[in-house]
């Protein structure tokens, strides 16, 4: 199973994510982990992408599609990935058809964790208080300009999935299970998106 899941920065990707990798065995392909790993790793990459997080913007989205083609040709992604936190603007949804058309490859669905961004400042800042900050991209000037950033160049990802019907939005508000369960409920509805 090829999973898209897509959402505001607190919309808890991340740990719905986990969760579908237990339960399907597929992998997680988080393009944050991935970005933070090269950079506590300190390749050039790594170091360079540090800069951006840190001030809430995007890393280039040609750097992006070459670390996700990368990622996708490795074995163990057979049984499935979820991608999570990419694509994130329209050129890489676009560069990831292609990549996958290459590879003969479909996407089973695309799900939207839609929450309301006043809740989402709240959860970030309080994701931030419990972590002791341990993200650097989590102060709240950094969290108004993800946010920022997903309006203006992220919400098109989702239009464009949602002009060619194969969106499926879900309802990101309650508790991490209420979450679950509506995720759960869409991957069994049909297959026509
Ligand atoms: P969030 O909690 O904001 O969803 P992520 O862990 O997904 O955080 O990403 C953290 C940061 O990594 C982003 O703010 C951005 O700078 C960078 N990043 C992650 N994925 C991408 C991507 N697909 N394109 C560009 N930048 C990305």
């Amino acid at each position: 199973m090829r999973l898209i899941l897509l959402g505001p920065p607190g919309a808890g990707k991340g740990t719905q994510a986990q969760r579908l990798v237990g339960k399907h065995g597929i992998v997680q392909l988080s393009t944050g982990d991935m970005l933070r790993a090269a950079a506590s790793a300190g390749t050039p990459v790594g170091l360079r992408a540090k800069a951006i997080m840190d001030r809430g913007d995007l890393v280039p989205d040609d750097v992006m599609i070459e670390i996700i083609a990368d990622r996708i040709d490795q074995p163990d992604t057979a049984n499935g990935f979820i991608l999570d936190g990419f694509p994130r603007t329209v050129d890489q949804a676009k560069a990831l058809d292609r990549l996958l058309d290459e590879r003969g490859l479909g996407i089973d669905r695309i799900i939207e964790i839609v929450v309301d961004h006043e809740v989402l400042r709240e959860r970030i800042a309080g994701r931030a208080r419990e972590t002791g900050g341990s993200r650097a991209d989590d102060t709240e000037a950094t969290v108004a300009k993800r946010l920022d950033v997903y309006r203006r160049q992220t919400a098109p990802v989702a239009e464009y999935y949602r002009q060619r019907g194969v969106l499926k939005p879900v309802d990101g508000m309650g508790t991490v299970e209420e979450v679950a369960a509506r995720i759960d409920e869409s991957l069994r509805a049909g297959t026509d998106a």
